[in-house]
């Protein structure tokens, strides 16, 4: 037997203490988001109202590549960084592939998933300004479960708007929540305008992140000493998620190896970002060529068939207007069990880097993603979540090619979250009960039509 390695770690001082900003390197910068009210460009003085300062200013900050990590932030990272890079022997083997499958395992954070890297982050900044309270939008739980704890470490309080149809499918993240002492309540609700106005006509509606984004919105911007925060999308919580690459770039060096191909499903793009953005660098900055591929169900295409324009981000038209590559703002996505990647729009900056070919993207549908993830969890003994299980997916599709072509490509992936509260998905696939959901293009178009052209 060789002694191989398996997995890659680093030493506490080894840990990355700035976050990455690729908005600095990017020659094409992103185009700024937009005040419906104004037309006019946005300064990050517009947003204080709704999320904590130090994260405005991260927002829209074209200038500085390198961000310090805050020192508390740092030291509750230790908790669960490094997180492990492991070469994934067992799925090369079950391929017969002579690829190298790398993946960064994200699922051991205290709560399951990428979703605290950010969580701790946006919850200091609030603590640090004098806030009290916080609220957001869950869709599977993943992001409320993360923003719950992240609460409760820097004392604050929380309000999640649950989408109603996970919060009645999906009882333990509810739980996970509720266990933090997060107040947790299923959206659309009576308790305010957004959902009011959404019920008042549809008293059935199930809710979508959309839904939830305005209500959470609405909470924090008429509660005193209270902000809203996001889990995904935005430009700053893909800065929090670079940790995931700036730490992949080091532990791959230490397996003496550079990635061909890096890949990550995609919901809003940060942990796609997180991932890429730092290897990203060195492409533009230093001629590699490595390929990025963010993998979306085929159910939520906005990458692969959406338009790139300015929409709203959530159903109410509370946010500001973000250029995008997006499905329209009130797309219903089907009710796929990657609830993470259920969302209308693409993040500004990788929204900008399809639209340059800097980066590609693929769609899978929900069976391939299933049948992807079983096979990751009979190889590597961990279930990912189903979210993941896209990622994994188009990692099989490239691992193949290159059996087909005897390339010993380097993949690397990011396994953004485990599947252990997901096992109702699990037991539907292995029943033969879950299908595949097919968004005709008059749907698309549909949709985008309806789109106010600003640009
Ligand atoms: C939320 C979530 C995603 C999707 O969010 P991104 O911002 O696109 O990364 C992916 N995987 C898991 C496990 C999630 O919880």
């Amino acid at each position: 037997m060789s002694t191989r390695q398996k997995r890659y770690f680093l030493t506490e001082e080894e840990i990355p203490t700035q976050w990455y900003n690729i908005q600095a390197d990017m020659v094409n910068k992103p185009l700024p988001p937009i005040n419906p009210a104004t037309h006019q460009p946005l300064k990050p003085e517009d947003l204080f109202p709704v999320f904590a300062e130090e994260l405005c200013r991260q927002e829209l900050d074209q200038k500085n590549a390198w961000i310090d990590i805050p020192e508390p932030v740092r030291e509750m990272y230790k908790y669960y960084r490094s997180t492990p890079l492991v070469r994934a022997y067992g799925l090369e083997e079950a391929l017969g592939t002579p690829a190298h499958i790398y993946f960064k395992n994200e699922s051991v954070s205290p709560v399951g998933s990428h979703k605290l890297n950010s969580a701790l982050a946006q919850a200091y900044y609030c603590k640090q300004q004098g806030v009290t309270n916080v609220t957001t939008e869950t869709g599977a739980g993943q992001w409320g479960a993360a923003l719950s704890y992240a609460a409760r470490v820097f004392g604050l309080e929380a309000a999640v708007y649950q989408v109603k149809i996970s919060y009645e499918q999906k009882p333990y993240r509810r739980s996970i929540m509720q266990t933090y002492g997060a107040q947790v309540t299923a959206s659309p609700s009576m308790s305010t305008r957004a959902g009011k106005d959404i019920l008042t006509k549809d008293p059935n509606n199930q809710g979508s992140l959309g839904t939830a984004i305005s209500e959470a919105i609405e909470l924090a911007i008429n509660t005193p000493n209270c902000k809203y925060t996001l889990g995904s999308v935005l430009s700053h919580v893909t800065l929090h998620q670079t940790i995931i690459g700036l730490e992949a770039e080091k532990q791959m060096a230490k397996a003496g190896e550079y990635p061909d191909i890096v890949i990550a499903c995609f919901g809003g793009g940060s942990n796609f970002g997180g991932v890429s953005f730092p290897f990203m660098r060195h492409n533009i900055l230093h001629g590699k060529h490595t390929r990025f591929i963010a993998a979306e169900p085929a159910s939520c295409p906005k990458l692969t068939r959406g338009v790139f324009q300015y929409d709203f981000g959530d159903v109410a038209g509370y946010t500001p207007l973000l250029p995008m590559y997006t499905l329209g703002h009130n797309f219903m996505p089907a009710n796929i069990h990657a609830g993470g990647l259920r969302y209308h729009g693409a993040g500004v900056i990788v929204s900008q880097l399809l639209k340059d070919h800097l980066m590609e993207a693929v769609d899978i549908k929900q069976l391939e993603s299933f049948q992807a993830g079983v096979l990751f969890a009979k190889a590597e003994g961990i279930i990912p979540a189903p979210e993941s299980s896209h990622a994994i997916a188009a990692t099989v599709r490239e691992a193949l090619k290159c059996k087909e072509t005897g390339e010993a490509k380097v993949i690397l992936f990011n396994l953004s979250g485990h599947g252990l509260i997901d096992m109702s998905a699990y037991d539907q696939y292995l029943a033969g009960n879950l299908t595949n959901y097919e968004v005709t293009d008059e749907d698309v178009q549909k949709n985008i039509a309806g789109l106010e052209k600003i640009i």
